[in-house]
């Protein structure tokens, strides 16, 4: 019988395990395929707070779990949990198609990257295809380069804004001839003289895998139909996130897209479940926010053991 079960091993998940650990708790931490979560894919993060030089994502999340480790948290590597049951007290878990029993459970799942799909995204990600302009913007590949954002939503206004810093020209590559972002974030975005949107276009492929590095896009103007190429350094994509939450459906509550709803902080509609990290907030998604809720659901998870559901 394990005291609480922490599924994910992103920034929240590892600090939820710190927490609980240092409660004397013994968490069990199952890290899922990806351990590390999210930010293992991504190189300098420049951003949490501690580190002035920035740090790598692997190393920081690799410091994360040595710090949870020594407190006395169990890992299971590379392990998914299949099923979960939370109508019954313990609550009960499949990992790898063994049953596992759990007083408590802090779910830290986080969420994926919408990919857009076309041939040469996949090959030249970290090579100039990126998911996070607050993560990779800054990097020099990027300066005075032209560059891409996909995307018509907050997150690409946003992630425009951002890149106006580092690129010499910023194209907003969206599918619609009206941005999706809220009113104050497409003025903002329209307003930039250093964006150039590029309204009724999909990209269709990523460009150039035979030189490993990104050197354009292949665009199609969907009114038209008309092809053509756009020269850039980088192409950030955000279409949104898919939450990695299809596990709790219907069980835990959640949003029309997926996102669990936390209640009073950590806290989920079922008593003895928590939850932390990207997988609960489609908002901020950043590495310190998601440390932060771990730490939230680290405590309730606690406090909740301990008998104290105030
Ligand atoms: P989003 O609002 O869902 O927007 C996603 C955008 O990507 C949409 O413009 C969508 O086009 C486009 N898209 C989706 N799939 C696509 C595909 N396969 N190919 C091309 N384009 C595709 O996602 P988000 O911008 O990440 O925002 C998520 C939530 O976080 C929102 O509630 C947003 O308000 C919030 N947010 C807030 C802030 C802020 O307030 N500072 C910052 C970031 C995010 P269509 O428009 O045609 O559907």
């Amino acid at each position: 019988m394990e005291n609480v079960v922490i599924i994910g091993s992103g920034c929240a998940g590892w600090t939820a395990a710190i927490y609980t650990a240092r409660a004397n708790l013994k968490p069990l931490l199952v890290t899922g395929t990806q351990p590390g979560g999210l930010l293992t894919t991504t190189t300098i993060v420049e951003n949490f707070p501690g580190f002035s030089k920035g740090i790598d994502g692997n190393v920081l999340m690799m410091e994360m779990q040595e710090q949870a480790t020594r407190f006395g948290t169990q890992v299971q590597y590379m392990s998914v949990i299949d099923q979960v049951d939370f109508s019954k007290r313990p609550f009960s878990l499949t990992v790898d198609g063994k049953e596992i029993q759990a007083k408590s459970v802090i779910i830290a799942t986080g969420a994926s990257h919408r990919h857009l799909g076309v041939p040469g995204e996949h090959e030249l990600e970290n090579k100039g295809v990126t998911y996070c302009a607050t993560c990779d913007g800054a990097l020099p590949m990027f300066r005075d380069q032209p560059l891409v954002v996909v995307g018509g939503g907050d997150s690409a206004c946003e992630e425009a804004a951002y890149l106006t810093r580092f690129g010499s020209t910023v194209y907003l590559i969206h599918r619609r001839e009206e941005l999706r972002a809220s009113r104050i974030m497409a003025e903002r975005t329209l307003a930039n003289p250093k964006i150039k949107p590029i309204w009724n276009t999909v990209v269709e492929g990523v460009l150039d895998v035979s030189h490993d590095q990104v050197t354009g896009v292949k665009l199609r103007n969907v009114q038209s139909n008309e092809l053509s190429t756009l020269d850039c350094a980088g192409v950030f994509v955000a279409i949104g996130h898919v939450p990695n939450t299809r596990l709790f459906k219907g069980v835990i509550d959640m949003d029309e897209a997926g996102f669990i709803v936390p209640v009073k902080g950590a806290r989920t509609n079922v008593d003895g479940v928590f939850v932390a990290g990207d997988c609960a907030d489609s908002i901020y998604r950043q590495a310190i926010t998601a440390a932060g809720m771990g730490c939230m659901a680290g405590i309730e998870a606690e406090r909740y053991l301990a008998g104290f559901c105030g």
